[in-house]
């Protein structure tokens, strides 16, 4: 008699990369397989609701493509063609490829690399460990927060703010630069509940009609890059028309008085000629957040992916100290928790071994540096060998046709530990299998809100997937690295942390299944004062020493305006170039991240930009139309959607789609750029020129490079 198949539900967290962190509640059969994932309620601020993409988990992680077995190349760089080899074969290779750049260029020609394929402190950070004593060569982290967090810690001094869940007791919610229902969809929960129970209004600001705007009581539409001048617009009506909170600037801010006679000229008529709105929808937002002291901002990465996204950050995290709103339960300002629990991963990443004169090279400007650029290099030894973990940088770092170069050299020796046969597991030398978060221990906690929680292995991985602890203990035994935490099971590097960190053992952690770390309302709202030394919020930021943590290369912060200002640094449109680019997330995608799942490709569609009727007509470009964008980084091919929803001369490709679903292999990001924002680098990726051409058909849907590269690779992969 068929038994039916016994389903337990068991605790996990969500490791990608999202602010949200998603409590969940995941459905285990038989103990060997995934079926739905839930929401877990128990969260109050996740409070059950999570995204598609990751409640049919399932499709991902018993995916018939994951990576199942060690792989060694045996043709030509990126042909795809790899020979199944013993985990012992690919792991000696590597150690002898590492040992033999150090000996030949030195330590610091081993650049390991990552980013947030995983949040998760043991998986993610355990390659900063092999790094530091090895002595290879840092990573400077760019490619998403340091414009943000930058813009932020400014005027706070810390990365923290009220209590996210207060969005629910709000009078006013501003979504700012984030298109929360496809990329943190929490988010709406709160704002929503404050309209519902309370008659709150939901401000949202972007630079398209995307899924969050269409649920906004009042939408503006700006320009890319435009937001500081909203933000100083709104400030000026808020002093000239009284409702700036003058006890409240005296008591918490630095030069009130100074900043007033600063913005006496950046007018609502100003800023319109600027963002592109109107003088009466600049006046009428600046009222609502006047009148609405309970006025909670939530400032998203978005508008931070600018050439001056840190300014804009600062400006907008400046209205509520104008009107005083920080101090009211429902206001304020938040974009990230991360700094409230003062995480100590010595354990994990060795700290007590980082020597700070080795070299920390750019992650945005991974194309710069494969390709030899001595400013990249930061004038050192070309980068010989590298480990690439958690991060898929063929496709999502800016520039790639520098990126792919890089990646092509027959010189460059890669190892790429992954799930799946990514871009940039086609280019490397060895490819790794690797495990998923169900598969593994970790520890993970929100930037969105104020929970951590440890997701534990459910399920026996497939094939020979080995988690990347296992991977960097292998290596490093082999490499000749020593530190007691290569030795540790993940479970008690989780511990240790813990302990380390303050916020007791993993037993009591898994006891409790995951932790509230909200600080207090008077600390979570500043009312003993901002978190520099005389407590006083700064409008007048010095660039120069943002406590950010992004204490790397300086961008060109000396001119950087003072005050909050529109600072003209972006990348305007020319005449060559007549249309500004953005590159926005797709609501089933995340990053290079869920593209390789069927339903999120087919839910998506294929990859579109959206462009205004107007600016279509005159190119006589129809919807569905095969187009060009190009700038000087290069050129990409796809699909005209025409939309009402953006400004005249903007332009929005949602993605990202695998470079293979472009004609001719060239993803998006072919036209982003990595020159280093002000003041400490980051990644502009919605601030980009482009030309815009309609084309034939026959040019744009020629066979993608990679598609034939795939086919080779179909037929030569031996597993
Ligand atoms: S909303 Fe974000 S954190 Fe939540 S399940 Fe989806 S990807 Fe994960």
């Amino acid at each position: 008699m068929n038994q039916s198949p016994r389903v337990e539900r068991r605790p996990s967290v969500c490791p990608h990369d999202c602010p949200s962190t998603c409590s969940l509640d995941v459905e285990v059969i038989d103990g060997r397989s995934i079926g739905r994932v839930h929401g877990a309620r128990s969260n109050t601020y996740t409070a059950g609701v999570i995204c598609a993409k990751v409640a049919r988990y399932a499709e991902r992680i018993h995916h018939p493509d994951r990576l199942l077995h060690p792989l060694r190349r045996i043709g030509p760089k990126g042909s795809g063609a790899f020979e199944r080899v013993s985990w012992d074969e690919a792991l000696d290779i590597v150690a002898a490829k590492f040992l033999e750049a150090e000996r030949d260029f030195g330590s610091a020609s081993v650049w390991p690399y990552y980013y947030a394929g995983t949040m998760g402190y043991v998986m993610r950070d355990g390659i900063n460990r092999l790094r530091n004593v090895k002595k290879y060569s840092g990573q400077y982290s760019t490619i998403c927060t340091a414009t943000s967090y930058t813009g932020f810690v400014a005027g706070t001094g810390r990365l923290a703010g009220p209590d996210p869940r207060e969005m629910a007791v709000s009078d006013c919610v501003v979504i700012w630069g984030t298109n929360a229902v496809h990329t943190q969809v929490n988010v709406m929960t709160h704002a929503l509940r404050a309209r519902k129970e309370r008659g709150a209004k939901i401000v949202v600001v972007d630079i398209y009609m995307n899924a969050t705007m269409k649920q906004a009581d009042m939408a503006l539409l700006v320009k890319p890059g435009t937001d500081g001048a909203l933000a100083c617009a709104v400030m000026h009506v808020l002093f000239r028309d009284g409702y700036a909170d003058r006890a409240y600037l005296a008591r918490y801010t630095d030069r009130p008085q100074e900043f007033e006679a600063h913005l006496k000229s950046r007018t609502p008529q100003w800023a319109a000629a600027i963002t592109g709105l109107s003088v009466d929808e600049i006046e009428a937002f600046a009222r609502l957040v006047g009148e609405r002291k309970r006025t909670y901002f939530r400032l998203g990465f978005g508008f931070a992916r600018q050439r001056n996204g840190s300014i804009n950050m600062h400006a907008a995290s400046c209205i509520p100290a104008v009107t005083g709103a920080w101090q009211h339960e429902g206001g304020g300002a938040f974009h990230s928790n991360s700094a409230i629990y003062h995480w100590n991963k010595g354990l994990i990443e060795a700290h007590e071994t980082v020597d700070t004169s080795i070299r920390r090279l750019d992650q945005s400007q991974i194309g710069r540096i494969l390709t030899g650029d001595p400013d990249a290099l930061l004038h050192g030894p070309p980068v010989k060998a590298m480990l690439i973990q958690n991060t898929n940088p063929v496709s999502v770092a800016p520039e790639q046709e520098l990126v792919k170069r890089g990646f092509s050299r027959e010189d460059l020796f890669v190892c790429v530990h992954e799930q799946f046969m990514t871009e940039t597991a086609r280019m490397a030398d060895i490819v790794l299998p690797a495990t998923m978060f169900m598969e593994h221990d970790d520890l993970y906690s929100a930037g969105g809100h104020q929970h951590f929680q440890v997701g534990p292995k459910l399920i026996e991985p497939p094939g020979e997937c080995r988690n990347n602890h296992e991977v960097i203990h292998a290596i490093a035994q082999r490499v000749g690295a020593a530190h007691r935490a290569f030795d540790m099971e993940p479970r008690a590097l989780i511990d240790g942390t813990l302990k380390d960190s303050g916020w007791g053992s993993l037993a009591d952690l898994e006891a409790r299944v995951h932790v509230d770390a909200q600080p207090p309302f008077r600390e979570a709202h500043y009312l003993d004062g901002f978190a520099y030394p005389d407590g006083k919020f700064r409008f007048m930021p010095d660039w120069t020493k943002v406590p950010s943590g992004n204490n790397g290369p300086m961008g060109p912060w000396t001119a950087i305006p003072s005050f909050p200002d529109h600072w003209a640094v972006i990348e305007e449109a020319t005449g060559e170039h007549p249309f500004r680019l953005a590159t926005s997330p797709a609501r089933q995608f995340l990053n290079s991240t869920f593209n390789e799942t069927p339903t999120s490709r087919e839910k998506e569609g294929r990859p579109e930009v959206m462009i205004h009727p107007l600016d279509a007509g005159p190119l006589g470009i129809g919807d569905g139309d095969w187009v060009q964008l190009k700038n000087h980084r290069g050129d990409v091919y796809l699909r005209a959607r025409l939309f009402d929803g953006v400004r005249r001369g903007v332009l929005i490709a949602e993605g990202l789609w695998p470079n293979e679903a472009h004609p001719h292999g060239r993803g998006i990001n072919t036209l982003t750029g990595a020159d280093q924002p002000a003041p400490y680098g980051g990644a502009a990726f919605h601030d980009n020129r482009v030309a815009l051409a309609k084309v034939d058909p026959a040019i744009a849907s020629a066979p993608s490079l990679s598609s034939a590269a795939d086919k080779r690779a179909a037929e030569a992969i031996v597993v």
